[in-house]
């Protein structure tokens, strides 16, 4: 296990790293031991990367995102822990109509990375106008939430994940298995606000 983990350490610099990091202080049940190495992923080439080595190595890991709906044991998690701090949110095209009121926008397509918390992706979708529902109060990240709410899986294009064999691949949320795939972000159609 320690060869391992220094190939982790050695591709990614040891000041990227905790060890033993209790981990009860990042999910909301407030409970859980410590990781044996804990990393925090800021961009989704990291994300990809870093699941990537630990499939190769063979080492047991846990991606999480805000830790609302995790739980691991007092004994703690004997491999990598990573946490999923990924945070792009970009408007990539929008679709409208050209009035004598000027340009309208009737939807836009908007690309969210999966370590996107729900609340900022409800709040940028409220300055740039965008339809957003009551739902900033919901716990959760992007990547952890697509798996069970219907309101994020209504209006998603498309989810880009990491899948077994460490392909990336466009998928639709009808085939979206948490066995099968990692979430790296998604693709989301939402509808402008009426004005
Ligand atoms: C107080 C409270 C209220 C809630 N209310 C609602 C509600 O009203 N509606 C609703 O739908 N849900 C609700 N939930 C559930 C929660 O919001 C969702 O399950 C959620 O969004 C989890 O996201 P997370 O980032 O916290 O996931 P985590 O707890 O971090 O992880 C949950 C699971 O998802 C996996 N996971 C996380 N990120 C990824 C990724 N990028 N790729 C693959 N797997 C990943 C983890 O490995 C883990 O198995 C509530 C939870 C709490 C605590």
């Amino acid at each position: 296990m320690e060869s391992k983990f220094k190939l982790l350490i050695d591709s990614f610099g040891k000041e990227r790293f905790k060890f033993n990091e209790p981990l009860k202080q990042y999910f909301a049940t407030e409970v859980g031991g410590p990781a044996k190495l804990f990393f925090i992923v800021f961009v989704t080439q990291e994300l990809i990367k870093i699941i990537n080595l630990a499939r190769d190595l063979n080492l047991p890991f846990l991606l999480f995102g805000t830790g609302s709906k995790i739980m691991i044991s007092d004994q703690g998690f004997d491999g990598l822990v990573i946490k999923n701090r990924t945070k792009n949110i970009q408007t990539v095209s929008v679709k409208g109509k050209v009035t004598k009121y000027g340009i309208g926008v009737d939807e836009a397509l908007v690309e969210v990375d999966s370590g996107v918390s729900i609340k900022r992706f409800m709040e940028y979708l409220d300055t740039q106008g965008l339809e957003s529902i009551d739902f900033a109060g919901v716990p959760g990240s992007i990547g952890g939430a697509l798996f069970v709410s219907r309101f994020l899986q209504n209006r998603t294009k498309s989810i880009k994940i990491l899948d077994l064999k460490s392909e990336i691949a466009e998928i639709s949320p009808g085939i979206l298995s948490p066995k099968k795939h990692i979430i790296i972000s998604a693709l989301f159609r939402i509808r402008a606000l009426k004005r």
